[in-house]
């Protein structure tokens, strides 16, 4: 049986960053990995969406370009050529992956990864035993038990598409629901999306979800709250009804389940080991990813915390500094994790919603703006910028900072610094603006 210092079960985001910090800091170390490296953020995830909403966005650019004087020309998409070009860069990044692990020292093994016992895992009949196990697996995509639902598609499935759908129905709400309904919708599909509850993005301020459903209605998605699928079925010309809980009956080319994922623990033999998961296969842990089991960590999407790739990479090097660079106290906070929503267009956000702020603090006071960006004055189409700042205390503590619009998605990482910093609003008042862009409204709002 091999023996290591640490193995990391799994090669997505959080179990490639623990393994590279580990072996840099002199670690023996083996990564378990059972499909493609970069796991969800890199093949499923992050980049191929990011991929997907600049094309949407040049299309939108294509369709604004008349306002600043250029002839209207016809330009033809080819989704097919977009997604090939798609899979190679993505087929880039997997060999990037290998060779950084390779560089780091890190032995890779392919396959599924269980566990025998506390020590041990097994992968193909081969046996590895370490001190220190991270179970860093991720989740998948899960499809409802109705009739019919293997006639829709997952977010994987999204990716796999090798022609675009005329008409399309996203179910879901959240924010892979509201970016693949913004990406159709750029590039000409027609979409409906189906919506259990009454509103988009839940968790977000009330600000950024209503300046969203407003726009997405504005650029001709429709959104049909308070219903959902109820069975789906193919019909004789290849389109798919979906027949709504609300007696509606929509017709489509393709249907996107985007209502929620399962962590992926099924197959890791969590028993073997004595390491306990939640109803849905979610592992707890506490600040410093500690499973139940000593020695036994869990990192990333598993945990069912702040699934974000940067949150798992950042636990992970932390963890990895904990145990093989002897910082004791080397955790993440995982107050203040700035997001992006790649939506049209695009939310950053940062902090405490103006809701969740006053349930927090009895003193809070909130500055809003809400404007049309430069980029619009000459466009026909004219998308609002809307801005808010949560402030509590008497010396207003900036505890939430929220935008909507053109650029969001680049202006939050900065503010997102002083907020971690603990900056005032008198702060931001005192900070000069950059002239002339939508960040400056952030440091003159009154
Ligand atoms: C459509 C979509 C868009 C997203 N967009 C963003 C975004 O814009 N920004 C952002 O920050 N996050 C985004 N995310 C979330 C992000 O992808 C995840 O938070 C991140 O990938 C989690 O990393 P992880 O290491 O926990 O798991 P993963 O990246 O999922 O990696 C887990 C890996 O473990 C492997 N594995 C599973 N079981 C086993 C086993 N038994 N043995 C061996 N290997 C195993 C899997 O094959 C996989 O490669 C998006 C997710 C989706 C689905």
């Amino acid at each position: 049986m091999k023996e290591y210092d640490l193995i990391t079960i799994g090669g997505g985001s959080g179990g490639v960053a623990t393994a590279r910090r580990a072996a840099e800091y002199g670690a023996r170390v083996l990564l378990i990995e059972a499909g493609r490296l970069g796991g969800t953020c890199v093949n499923v995830g992050c980049v191929p969406k990011k991929v997907m909403w600049y094309a949407s966005g040049i299309a939108q650019a294509l369709r604004d370009a008349p306002g600043y004087g250029f002839a209207e020309v016809a330009v033809r998409f080819d989704w097919a050529t977009l997604k090939g070009r798609r899979d190679a860069y993505i087929a880039r990044l997997n060999g990037l992956y290998a060779g950084m692990l390779e560089k780091a020292g890190v032995e890779l093994v392919r396959g599924f990864a269980r566990f025998v016992g506390p020590r041990t895992v097994e992968v193909g009949g081969a046996r590895f035993t370490a001190p220190h196990i991270v179970i860093a697996t991720g989740g998948h995509p899960l499809l409802p038990d109705i009739p019919g639902a293997g006639l829709g598609i997952d977010s994987d499935g999204f990716f796999a598409l090798e022609a675009q759908p005329r008409r399309v129905a996203i179910v879901g709400a959240g924010y892979i629901a509201v970016e693949l309904a913004g990406v159709f919708n750029g590039l000409g599909s027609e979409v409906a999306m189906l919506m259990r509850g009454d509103r988009l993005l839940r968790p977000f301020d009330a600000m950024l979800r209503d300046e969203l459903s407003a726009q997405m209605q504005e650029d001709g998605i429709a959104l049909h709250f308070g219903t959902q699928a109820r069975a789906l079925r193919r019909q004789a010309d290849g389109s798919i009804a979906v027949d709504c809980e609300d007696g509606r009956t929509l017709e489509v080319d393709a249907l996107v389940w985007a209502t929620g994922r399962r962590a992926n623990t099924d197959r890791l033999d969590l028993a073997a080991a004595g390491i306990e998961a939640d109803a849905k296969g979610v592992l707890p842990t506490d600040a410093w990813q500690n499973t139940n089991v000593p020695g036994i960590y869990a990192i990333g999407d598993i945990t069912g915390r702040a699934e974000l790739t940067p949150v798992a990479i950042a636990a992970g090097r932390r963890l990895a500094m904990r145990l093989f660079r002897g910082e004791a106290d080397s955790k993440l906070d995982y107050e203040n994790i700035p997001t992006v929503i790649f939506s049209h267009p695009a939310i950053g956000t940062v902090g405490l919603s103006e809701e969740a702020a006053r349930k927090r603090f009895a003193d809070v006071k909130v500055y809003t703006t809400r404007f049309t960006a430069m980029y619009h004055a000459l466009t026909e189409h004219r998308p609002k910028t809307s801005m808010k700042l949560v402030c509590a205390g008497a010396d207003e503590r900036i505890v939430g900072a929220h935008v909507i619009g053109d650029g969001a998605d680049e202006m939050l990482q900065g503010f997102a610094v002083a907020v971690k910093m603990g900056a005032r609003k008198a702060d931001f008042d005192d900070t000069v603006a950059i002239h002339p862009t939508s960040a400056e409204e952030f440091v003159t709002l009154r």
